[in-house]
């Protein structure tokens, strides 16, 4: 009896509960879906506007008021108008001394003025504190409720008591603020939204820029050449025989991509001795980006297993295998199974697969959702161990499908390589510099380097 009514007191509302007046500017898009959040969420809401008359789209059980009227009833102001209107404020500076003011706003471009809007706002109104916040939030999201992509609300200001009561605010209202520090960071968070997938860009420009290649080598290997020397049309293959060369050329390029930088940075520390010296612009952003490399990969092999599944349905495919069986019924010979043939093929069958699997795995743990239920050591050992042993299975299955042709000077039309022996390049290169750095000749004085250990200290006593 003692205990259920305790839970029931627990539960009983309470006016210590009671949530604070939130004052915004601007009856718009965003002020009017942020304020029917608010309301949603026990806050009373009172608009600032240049018209007091209420309409219809004006969230329930909020009131509109003058801006000097409204700012008097919170401690809390959301400035929900666009920056180059602030100017209105200056006359409201006595009425907004020591209020928390939370900007909200964005840009059209990136950079768009020498200092970020919150940063602006605090030089209008100098007793006024300026935090910035719920920029990367959109009206649409707040109006929607799909804010599954959008939950988090980047947050900063000077005023550690005026961050944290927006912080507060933040997370009353179901959403995740992240401190990004001072007033500062209002720049960089102002650019977030008008930055365009930033580290998909390299990625897929690089993989649209070998898939051209790729394709015009296949083009001109399986198609142009037997036409000119043997005049035969096999343009049919542009469907599906050279994507089905083109995908997985550049899965395991790509795979071999995401490995170089690494390889390329342990060889640079061990180099210079020490960890305290940045990387080259270009290796810094190309370490960032070796996720979407990685996805970019994953992508081709999966189209390349859809093709390959295709493969017995083929009339080519049909038409071949049929024509070897009646020229051996009108030879009446049988040709024996050979074994090897049939021990490379399984081996090459079985590779891909295991590849395919630990690469899917990869992709699977590469996704937030994942990664953030995984701690450091345990993304690593995926990425780094498992990344490995894909690329060694990848870089075998290849190499076993290929391996007898090497050395056949047919396979050399036009005294190029076939396409599979290019895409073995990196990857074999990456394998190669890895395992000498495994070696414990240098492996050990990395493992000291990354742990800190200089090999001319620059700070010494
Ligand atoms: P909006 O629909 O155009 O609303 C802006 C509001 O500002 C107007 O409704 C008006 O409110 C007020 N206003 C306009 N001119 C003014 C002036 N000369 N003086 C004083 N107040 C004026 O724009 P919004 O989409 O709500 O965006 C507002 C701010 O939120 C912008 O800075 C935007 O970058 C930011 N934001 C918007 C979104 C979004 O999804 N929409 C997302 C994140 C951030 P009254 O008529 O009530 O005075």
């Amino acid at each position: 009896m003692t205990k259920n009514s305790s839970n029931t007191m627990a539960l009983a509302p309470s006016t210590a509960n009671k949530r604070e007046t939130i004052c915004i500017f601007g009856t718009g898009d965003f002020g009017r879906a942020l304020g029917q959040k608010l309301i949603q969420s026990g806050y009373p809401v009172v608009f600032g506007s240049r018209s007091t008359k209420t309409s219809s789209l004006i969230p329930r059980g909020a009131e509109v008021l003058s801006h000097a009227e409204a700012a008097q009833r919170a401690a809390i102001i959301i400035v929900a108008i666009q920056r180059q209107h602030y100017s209105f404020l200056t006359p409201l500076a006595e009425a907004l001394q020591g209020k928390v003011l939370v900007d909200i706003s964005n840009n059209l471009k990136l950079d768009q003025y020498p200092e970020s809007n919150a940063q602006h706002l605090a030089q209008l109104l100098p007793a006024a504190k300026v935090v910035k916040a719920f920029n990367t939030v959109s009206a649409w999201a707040l109006q929607s409720g799909t804010l599954d992509a959008s939950r988090q609300v980047f947050v900063c200001g000077d005023d550690m008591e005026a961050k944290q009561m927006v912080m507060d605010l933040v997370r009353a209202l179901g959403l995740t603020p992240l401190d990004q520090g001072s007033l500062l960071a209002a720049r960089e968070i102002e650019n977030y939204p008008l930055q365009l997938f930033p580290m998909w860009r390299f990625p897929i420009f690089l993989s649209l820029g070998l898939t051209i290649f790729f394709f015009l080598y296949c083009l001109a290997l399986d198609i142009i050449y037997p036409y000119v020397y043997q005049k035969k049309d096999l343009s049919f293959l542009i469907a599906i025989s050279i994507p089905n060369k083109v995908c997985p050329v550049l899965a395991l390029v790509l795979l071999g991509l995401v490995y170089v930088p690494g390889v390329l940075a342990a060889i640079l520390q061990l180099w210079r001795g020490t960890k305290y010296r940045r990387f080259p612009g270009w290796l810094d952003r190309w370490m960032l980006c070796r996720k979407q490399l990685g996805l970019v990969a994953l992508a081709f092999a999966s189209v390349h297993v859809l093709y390959t599944l295709v493969t017995p349905i083929r009339s080519y495919v049909k038409w071949r295998t049929s024509s070897q069986v009646v020229s051996q019924a009108l030879s009446n010979t049988t040709e024996p199974l050979n074994t090897t043939n049939a021990w490379l093929s399984d081996s090459y069958l079985a590779l891909g697969i295991l590849g395919f699997f630990l690469f899917v795995l990869l992709g699977i743990t590469s996704l937030p959702s994942v990664s953030n239920s995984v701690n450091w050591r345990e993304f690593r050992f995926v990425q780094s161990k498992l990344g490995y042993l894909t690329l060694v299975l990848c870089t075998a299955h290849t190499l076993v499908y290929g391996g007898k042709w090497f050395l056949v000077p047919s396979s050399y039309k036009w005294y190029l390589p076939p396409i599979y022996m290019l895409s073995l390049i990196i990857p074999c290169a990456v394998l190669v510099v890895k395992f000498v750095l495994i070696l414990p000749c240098l492996d050990k004085p990395l493992t000291q380097i990354r742990q800190g250990w200089e090999r001319n200290p620059q700070y010494s006593e």
